[in-house]
Order: C-alpha cells, then sequence, then structure tokens
C-alpha cells in the first residue's frame, strides 16, 4: 500500500493551491485524488468554453438540487468541476473576494485569525494582478493571473453610463478598498486562455518529484483508526472500479467542494446519528453540523429585449463565429476570450443599508428560458442580480450509502423574509439600470420579468419561477468553536474530535460573503497551508480604517 505525508481529496481551487504549498518542503509527499479526468479538453482552456462545460458530463458532476420551497416546485441544476482544478476549471472565471466584514464576521463567529487584516496577506500572495489596484491591497507576483475585461462593448458602455446616471460610482478596483460602484469584471484569463488552480497551482507542483496526483481516482471513505484519519479509499476508474487504498502518514485533507466534502464525511461515518441510520451508515463520530447550513446566491435574471445593436447572441453564429474563431487563434481576442459576465456593479437595497448588499452583473446577451448555457437566437442584454449575504440555508445529505449517487442539496433560497424582500430590491433596481437614459437607444422592451409585474409580490413570484444559482453554494462544514453545534472544523480547519483530518474548500466558510467563492477558496487554501506547515502568517499590512 503507498504511503505518502498527506493525501489530498480533490484536486479542485483549495486542493490545487494545497498541493503546490505542502510540496514546496522537498522531503514531504503529497498524494492529490480526484474522480475525474485530466484537464486536457480545450473547452476548460477556451473562456467561452464555459457555455459548454456547463453541461459536459465527463467533466462535471452535474448535479440538481431538490425543489425548494421558493422555487415554484423548480429543481435548478448545480454544476461542479469534476477535473484538475475542479470547479475553477469550468467556472465563469470573475474575480471578486468580498467585503471586508465578510471575513471579519467569521471572526466574530470565533475564529481566531480569518479576520479581513489576517486573510487579505494571502489573496495577495496568491495574486498576480495585472491593472488597477493599489499595492496595499493587490499582489503583483503569485501565480494567479487577474486582468480586467479588455472588450470594450457599446452595450456595457451605455450600461456602466446609466449605474452613474443612477447615482452609482464607477469604481476603478472593487477588490480594492471599496466593493462598491460599477466596472468591468476582473477575470482569472491571461492571454484569452483561462487560468484555472490547476494551471496556475497544480500543473506546476506536478513537475515535483515528491507530487503524486491520481485522476479517476474516486474517494469513497476516509480510512480511521480509532478517531485518527490514517488514509483514504478509493475506486480506480469510477464505479465498479479496483479499490484501492492509500495511507496518510501526517494527515488526510478533504478537499471535494461544498457538496462533496459532507457526503465524504457521512459515508465515512461522521455526521449526524440519526441521519446516518436512516442510511445504515456505521457511525464513526457524531458531529451534527456536517452537511448543515448550506448557503447560495440565488439570482433571477431579468432580461431587455435589444435594437439597433448587435449582441453576443447574434455574434456567435454563422460567420460572426468562423471570424471570431480566427480571431481568437491569431489574436486570443474576441467574443471566444470573454467570460460569461462583463460587468460587475455592487449596490445597496435601501438607503439604511451599510454596504452593499446588492450584486448585479451585465452581459450584452441571453439564454434561452429554463436552459441555461444556450444563447437566444433574437438580441437581448441580462442583468442578474442577488443578494449579497443571504440569510437561508438549507443542506447537504448522502442520499444512500452508495458513493455512487448524487448527494441531496436542499439549498432552500428564500426561506428568509430578508432574503425575499432584498432579491426583489434587487430586480427593480435590474429595471431601473436597463430602462435609464443612456441605454435607451438600444432598449427595445422587457422580456423578464416584464412589463406586467409591477407590485413586490409579483417580482417575487417571477423570482420565484426563474430565479437560478449562482454556482457559491458555501458553509457545509463550516469552521467555528468547538462548542458550537453547528461546526464541523476549528479555527485550524482540523475536524472537531478527530486526528489527523482536515476539510478545506468552500465547505468551510462559516457565512456566505459577498461575492463568487473562488478567489476566497484559494485564499482559504493557502492560509491552511500555513497552519498545516506551521508556518508564520504573512505580516499584515495596515489598512485605511474605511475600507469596505
Ligand atoms: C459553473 C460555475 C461557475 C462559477 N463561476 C465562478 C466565478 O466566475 N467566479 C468565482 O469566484 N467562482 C465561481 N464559481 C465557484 C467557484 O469556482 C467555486 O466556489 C470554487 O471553485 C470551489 O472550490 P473548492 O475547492 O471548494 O471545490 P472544487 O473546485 O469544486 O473542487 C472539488 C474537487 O474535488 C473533487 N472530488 C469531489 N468528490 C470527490 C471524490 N469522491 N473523489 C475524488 N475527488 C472528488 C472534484 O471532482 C473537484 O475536482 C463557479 C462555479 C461553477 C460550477
Amino acid at each position: 500500500m503507498d504511503t505518502f505525508d498527506y493525501v489530498i481529496i480533490g484536486s479542485g481551487s483549495a486542493g490545487s493551491i494545497l498541493t503546490y504549498r505542502l510540496s514546496e518542503d522537498a522531503d514531504t509527499t503529497v498524494c492529490v485524488l480526484e474522480a475525474g479526468p485530466s484537464d486536457w479538453h480545450p473547452y476548460i482552456h477556451l473562456p467561452a468554453g464555459f457555455i459548454k462545460t456547463f453541461h459536459m458530463r465527463s467533466i462535471n458532476w452535474a448535479y440538481q438540487q431538490e425543489p425548494g420551497p421558493w422555487t415554484g416546485g423548480r429543481s435548478i441544476y448545480a454544476p461542479r468541476g469534476k477535473t484538475l482544478g475542479g470547479s475553477s476549471s469550468i467556472n465563469g472565471h470573475i474575480y471578486n473576494r468580498g467585503q471586508r466584514q465578510d471575513f471579519d464576521t467569521w471572526a466574530q463567529y470565533g475564529n481566531r485569525g480569518w479576520g479581513y487584516q489576517d486573510v487579505l496577506p494571502y489573496f495577495k500572495r496568491l495574486e498576480r494582478r495585472v491593472g488597477e489596484g493599489e499595492d496595499t491591497y493587490r499582489g503583483r507576483e503569485g501565480n494567479l493571473t487577474v486582468t480586467t475585461m479588455d472588450w470594450k462593448d457599446p452595450l456595457c458602455e451605455a450600461f456602466m453610463a446609466g449605474a452613474v446616471s443612477l447615482g452609482i460610482p464607477r469604481n476603478p478596483d472593487y477588490n480594492g478598498s471599496i466593493q462598491e460602484g460599477v466596472s468591468y469584471a476582473q477575470r482569472t484569463i491571461r492571454n484569452g486562455l483561462r487560468v484555472s488552480a490547476a494551471t496556475a497551482f497544480l500543473h506546476p507542483a506536478r513537475k515535483r518529484p515528491n507530487v503524486n496526483v491520481r485522476t479517476h481516482a474516486h474517494v469513497t471513505n476516509i480510512i480511521f483508526e480509532g478517531k485518527r484519519a490514517v488514509g483514504v479509499r478509493y475506486l480506480k476508474g469510477g464505479r465498479g472500479g479496483a479499490p484501492v487504498e492509500v495511507r496518510a502518514r501526517k494527515e488526510v485533507i478533504l478537499s471535494g467542494g461544498t457538496y462533496n466534502s459532507p457526503q465524504i464525511l457521512q459515508l465515512s461515518g461522521v455526521g449526524s446519528p440519526d441521519l446516518l441510520r436512516s442510511l445504515g451508515i456505521e457511525l464513526r463520530h457524531a458531529l451534527p453540523g456536517v452537511g448543515e447550513g448550506l448557503q447560495d446566491h440565488y439570482a433571477p435574471r431579468s432580461v431587455a429585449r435589444v435594437k439597433d445593436i448587435k449582441t453576443i447572441n447574434e455574434r456567435r453564429r454563422g460567420l460572426g463565429l468562423a471570424f471570431e474563431a480566427i480571431k481568437w487563434a491569431t489574436t486570443r481576442r474576441g467574443l471566444l476570450s470573454l467570460s460569461p459576465t462583463m460587468v460587475y456593479c455592487f449596490w445597496h437595497s435601501g438607503e439604511s443599508t451599510e454596504s452593499s448588499d446588492l450584486q448585479l452583473t451585465f452581459t450584452p446577451a441571453s439564454y434561452k428560458e429554463g436552459v441555461q448555457g444556450q444563447l437566444e437566437d433574437m438580441p437581448g442584454m441580462t442583468v442578474a442580480s442577488w443578494q449579497q449575504r443571504p440569510e437561508s440555508r438549507g443542506y447537504v445529505h448522502a442520499r444512500s450509502a452508495d458513493p455512487f449517487e448524487p448527494p441531496i442539496i436542499q439549498t432552500n433560497y428564500l426561506t428568509e423574509e430578508l432574503d425575499r424582500r432584498t432579491v426583489v430590491a434587487g430586480m427593480k433596481l435590474a429595471r431601473r439600470l436597463l430602462k435609464s437614459v443612456p441605454l435607451a437607444p438600444y432598449y427595445d422592451y422587457e422580456d423578464f420579468p416584464g412589463p406586467n409585474v409591477q407590485t413586490d409580490d409579483e417580482f417575487l413570484g417571477a423570482a420565484t419561477q426563474r430565479g437560478t444559482t449562482t454556482f457559491h453554494p458555501g458553509c457545509t462544514c463550516r469552521m467555528g468553536p468547538a462548542d458550537a453545534p453547528w461546526a464541523v472544523v476549528d479555527d485550524q480547519l482540523r475536524v472537531h474530535g478527530l486526528q489527523g483530518l482536515r476539510v478545506i474548500d468552500a465547505s468551510i466558510m462559516p457565512r456566505m460573503i459577498s461575492a463568487n467563492l473562488n478567489a476566497s477558496t484559494m485564499m482559504i487554501a493557502d492560509k491552511a497551508s500555513d497552519l498545516i506547515r506551521g508556518r508564520t502568517a504573512p505580516e499584515a499590512e495596515p489598512i485605511s480604517a474605511m475600507a469596505v
């Protein structure tokens, strides 16, 4: 049986960075187990390939959520990356860290060392920012290239002018001291190619002799001796494959992501005794918080028909597409180098809201109703709007003891009153933005939610019918003190009550942040690598008291 110092389950955003950092110590051996294949497919690397990988089952877990009380009976699709780089290999490339208060709140939950001042050096250490940004907030020497959208489209310009006309200022850097405002999106794209956690961290680490990466290795459970995790069992090639065990001399690190990490814990006998009993899984360690607390951003997408200008919908067909393909091949620019959203806007749902609680994105394109990932034929533009810090919480439960059955995912979107109010406010702001004077030359009419929708109840009804995930699930193995009944890991990310086992991925977030999750998941892994190696944290720079 093979033995390594560390066995990492999952080569996603977190797993890739952990591999890179832990293997910097030449005498430390690291084994990474990834259920999916290698990330060779060209659609992973071509930014516009997003639209293809969105449903590509060979590299995507392609989960379905359970219908929720406020999703109009719909089961919402939940893609997740299943390849080297994990979800960072199929995501929308947006780089967005969140607000100062997000991390200060994590610290207030009792997690030492996770306030904004503590985590900022890790965001900086990972990043190679190309473009605007103060050195206090931005890194210039890391592996993760972050660029700003360089495709200047008249509709995007008009949208931003419209935002300014409503009092929303242009912000040169929403990852700097202040998030609120409107600007072109910052993306993990370099020279027209995706920068995933795998391309930035895992592949460079793989060149080291102390790193062993195994693809098509579907982990079925963690192996324990008493309360100590000592190894991992996987099936080579997936269901029906040969069972293989690898041993961990020091630690097993679970980085399977928000849906799979709690499922793997539950399959290994760690979780709520009632749940495990109902599934016929022998209890190894009672930890009722496993899988509980799931949060995500819920976004209705408002769509207007466009006149007198081309949108991406028409440009990606026929000769237009051929032209774009040649352009990308020769210059690495144009439509195929774009991420799915182009403009970001952060604003308040009401006068009394202290920091922005709404996130809105603009795209000069629109998707077919109910078929995310397929562009419409007629010209359209879309504003997606969502509440930054929802309060509703759901859960992830293993469906059965079979590790190949998808878990039960119930996000409970909009079950809290505040969430419903804020989502309605976001849709109203989206309408005002689409109807702004600078967009008027191109605005034809509102397609969704449509002119008949006027009252709050009608907006809420529309949100219920058409809202979807923004692909930001987190919080199912939450970090918190041992006496918190919901906590799964401590502030060193060690599983409470067990030895030799940490969870390190988006699932450990105690509360949803005001951002897409990739940047902070990578930050979590980078900080965790220092905790594991016993290294002193990089010194925090003084930041403005005004930073939000
Ligand atoms: C379609 C989509 C669009 C997104 N857009 C953005 C965006 O634009 N910006 C942004 O910031 N965030 C975005 N996100 C979210 C972001 O990418 C994720 O939050 C982040 O990648 C999560 O990292 P992670 O390490 O927690 O999990 P993942 O990156 O998902 O990694 C988990 C890994 O574990 C592997 N694994 C799971 N179970 C097993 C098992 N049993 N055995 C072996 N391996 C296993 C998986 O295959 C995967 O490789 C998007 C996500 C998706 C899916």
